[in-house]
Parts: structure tokens; C-alpha cells; sequence
């Protein structure tokens, strides 16, 4: 956890994100709110900076973003920002809304953390990943797993070896981490079931009328891949 995120209440951490939803609230509705007036009563109340709370807001962005959502425009995703109060933030959103926590937060900030690691050393992974039970995402990965695939692949899809087609906003080359043999149907969780492909690839992979051809040819292509 970084300095800047330490010492921030649960309290002032909810009030922003609440203040955050409510500006997006209004603009659906046609209204202009005035995003500098939100954050001027915060710094009052809370007596942080004016600026410190422009940045969380940035921060709550990221973790919009991270859910594949819309973030306040102005307000970039700024992806620094600690597990601990990323994944509050996600917590808070989903209960604001009340609805179900989809929790993709905490892993892919540790993906992201993992990325910048000079020393990331190659995982063993799972061989049988454990069901969660009480989430949406079924299984139980390793961030580690997903962080060396991607790191490996070093932005090109490893079927078409064309560039990912875009950068995330966490600056990262988007590709997507397939699992060869499905999790769902008992397909382990390492490098070596594991692959980084562009989506156009991805989604041939899942719904192609040739999936099957192009399984063999994706091991024949990426030699660390072990049949399962
Ligand atoms: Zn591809
Ligand atoms: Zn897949």
C-alpha cells in the first residue's frame, strides 16, 4: 500500500465514491453537476486536499474500468491505487447499488503489481483451482499465473501473433488469458494450460466452427503448452 492511500477512513473512502455515483447519477438524468463543488465539500468536511480527492475519484474510474464499466469523463483512471482500498471501493460500489460483488478488483490488481515485477519468476499454478463457492467468478486463480502468461506474450497474441489491439487504462497491452482446457471442465490453472490470445482469436477459440483443428495447431505454436 502505498503512502498516498494510508489514513483514509472507510468513512471518507464511502462519501467519495457515493459523491462519485451521485455526479454520474445526474449526468444520466441530463443534469451538469459541478464535479469541483463535490470534491470542495469533501476538503471541508474531511479536511484533506481539493486535489486528494480529485485523484480518489480518478481512482474509483480505475476500478470502474477494471469492471469493464463507464467512468466520469475528465476523470482518467489512475491506477495507482493499493489492493486494500481498491477492492473497498469495488465492495462499496456494489453495495451502493446494491447488487452482487463481482470482484475483479483484487486480482487484477495484483496481475498489474506482478507486471512491473523485474523478478517475476515463472509459477507452478494449480493443478485443480479450487470452486469458490459464494462468488461469480468461479474459480479460485493464480494472479501470478495470468501476470507471467501476459508478461510472456509481451503484447502479441500467441495464435495470430498480431499486437493487442489496444492498451488497457492500466497501461497494459489487452489480451485476454485463455485456459486452454476449461476450467469448468477441469482444467488446471498453470502456465502450461494457459494462453495470452487477442480477442478476434479468443472468441474463435470458444465459438469457432474449427475450434477444434485450431487447438492442435495453438499447441503445436506455443511448445510450454501441456495437452490435458
Ligand atoms: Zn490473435
Ligand atoms: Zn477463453
Amino acid at each position: 500500500m502505498s503512502k498516498k492511500d494510508s489514513g483514509w477512513t472507510h468513512e471518507e473512502l464511502r462519501a467519495s465514491v457515493e459523491s462519485y455515483l451521485d455526479i454520474q447519477r445526474r449526468i444520466r438524468e441530463g443534469e451538469k453537476p459541478i464535479k469541483k463543488r463535490y470534491y470542495e465539500r469533501l476538503s471541508e468536511q474531511y479536511g484533506r486536499s481539493i486535489k486528494a480527492f480529485e485523484y480518489r475519484m480518478q481512482n474509483i474510474s480505475y476500478v470502474l474500468s477494471l469492471q469493464g464499466r463507464e467512468w466520469l469523463s475528465g476523470l482518467t483512471p489512475r491506477s495507482n491505487v493499493g489492493t486494500n482500498i481498491a477492492v473497498q471501493i469495488e465492495d462499496m460500489i456494489s453495495r451502493i447499488e446494491s447488487r452482487e460483488p463481482n470482484p475483479v478488483v483484487a486480482f487484477e490488481t495484483k496481475v498489474k503489481s506482478a507486471l512491473t515485477n523485474k523478478n517475476l519468476e515463472k509459477p507452478i499454478g494449480n493443478e485443480a483451482p479450487k470452486r469458490n463457492v459464494s462468488s461469480i467468478s468461479d474459480f479460485e486463480r493464480d494472479f501470478k499465473v495470468k501476470a507471467w502468461v501476459l508478461k510472456n506474450a509481451n503484447g502479441k497474441c500467441e495464435f495470430c501473433s498480431n499486437p493487442a489491439p489496444f492498451e488497457t487504462n492500466s497501461g497494459i497491452p489487452y489480451l485476454e488469458v485463455h485456459h486452454v482446457r476449461r476450467l469448468a471442465d477441469g482444467g488446471s490453472d498453470k502456465i502450461e494450460n494457459t494462453v495470452a490470445l487477442c480477442p478476434n482469436c479468443h472468441k474463435e477459440f470458444h465459438y469457432g466452427i474449427n475450434r477444434k483443428e485450431i487447438v492442435v495447431e495453438l499447441y503445436r505454436k506455443v511448445p510450454r503448452l501441456i495437452f490435458e
